[in-house]
């Protein structure tokens, strides 16, 4: 496997590579839940708001969204340059380095820290002293769709590349655990912004109800109303600090006694929470 801290590539290299894996990674995906899912009348009854996005609204979340992407590969090249050239980083290769305990462990460890770093700047960037200069463009996605994930602010697209090197400082990580966040935490990011909620039965009867957020979560906290849903993969902060949505812990009580009920009845029950 590669060492991060003897990879010999120029910074533009490096840069351009990591720009195309956001390439890969966001058009793919996005593109892919916008044909097989927003494309296919057999899902409505899953929408979260069934009312239609605005028309310029996805090709505007493109547009903000490719710049997200050319500035997260900009400081991918700084953290590159900063570890390679004067070892800023705590970046590590040899898996019995730390043990392996900790190898298996630090992936769990770096979401856990990734959920409480992502709420409180979160809910800093909804202070209404700083909302209108970072956080109004991600908001301007009323009602999310899958190329919203990417869709911020150059400013908040900062504030969001700064955990990995911030984390890297202070703890060891291993290049598995570096990509297994990465890619979970992009997964977490296109469920939030899915616009259909595809969690069964299986989900909202089981203790992961109780834990993860859902793309109805994340969904809510672009509604309207008091800001609220501030968590990114858990509900830990939200429930703690009482800032979770209360529509939210209706449509879960809903969804759980939903079993008996069709997937249209569940829509209509969860429209009503919408409305109300
Ligand atoms: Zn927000
Ligand atoms: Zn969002």
């Amino acid at each position: 496997m590669p060492d991060l801290n003897h990879l010999s590539i120029s910074p533009f290299t490096y840069i351009a590579t990591e720009f195309a894996s956001h390439l890969v990674r966001y058009f793919g995906l996005a593109i892919t839940a916008y044909v097989l899912i927003w494309k296919r009348k057999s899902f409505l009854p899953h929408k979260v708001d069934p009312k239609p996005v605005p028309k310029n609204q996805i090709r505007s979340e493109i547009m903000q969204s490719s710049l997200t992407m050319i500035i997260f590969s900009i400081m991918g090249g700084c953290v590159y340059v900063l570890n390679h050239d004067y070892g800023w980083f705590r970046f590590y290769a040899d898996a019995h380095q730390y043990g392996l305990t900790y190898l298996i462990l630090s992936p769990i460890l770096l979401v856990l820290l990734h959920d409480t770093y992502f709420y409180w700047t979160h809910r800093f960037m909804h202070h209404p002293k700083v909302f209108k200069l970072v956080h109004r463009v991600h908001h301007q996605s009323y009602s999310p769709t899958p190329f919203t994930s990417y869709s911020f602010h150059m400013l908040e697209t900062l504030i969001d590349s700064l955990y990995i090197p911030v984390i890297s400082l202070l703890i060891p990580v291993h290049l598995y655990a570096l990509i297994f966040v990465v890619f979970y935490s992009y997964a977490i990011n296109l469920i939030g912004h899915l616009g259909y909620e595809l969690y069964g039965k299986w989900f909202w009867n089981s203790w992961m109800a109780e834990v993860f957020t859902t793309t109805t979560f994340h969904h809510y906290h672009h509604l309207g109303g008091p800001k609220t849903n501030f968590g990114f993969y858990f509900r830990f902060w939200d429930r703690i600090c009482q800032t979770e949505d209360p529509r939210y812990q209706k449509v879960l009580q809903n969804r759980k006694q939903a079993s008996g009920l069709s997937n249209a009845d569940v829509r209509t029950d969860q429209s009503s929470q919408l409305a109300g």
